[in-house]
């Protein structure tokens, strides 16, 4: 059972999480840092996987907590666009 979400990457940067989830069974946190970095816990019933690109989460919803905040990739919208929003975002604090 997995769930790939699309249009959705996570919200990075300081005091943010990540990509990452929390295992409801032996509370590890797993976290995937690169687009391919895929991480399973310790007792292999949940994985993370696709960096800051995308979320995706397998194994059951009550098997984890969410960690990650997640905002919403506007369709069509490409790399250089996505960055130009980042750079405004930092510097408009
Ligand atoms: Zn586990």
């Amino acid at each position: 059972m997995g769930c790939l979400k699309t249009g959705a990457r996570p919200v990075t940067g300081e005091g943010k999480t990540g990509n990452g989830i929390m295992d409801g069974n032996i509370e590890e946190i797993i976290e995937s840092l690169a687009r391919h970095d895929y991480r399973q816990c310790g007792c292999g019933r949940v994985s993370v996987d696709g960096g800051r690109e995308y979320l995706k989460r397998s194994g059951g919803p009550l098997d984890f907590e969410e960690l990650s905040e997640v905002e919403v990739v506007e369709e069509g919208e490409s790399e250089e666009e996505r960055q130009a929003r980042d750079r405004g975002r930092q510097t408009g604090r």
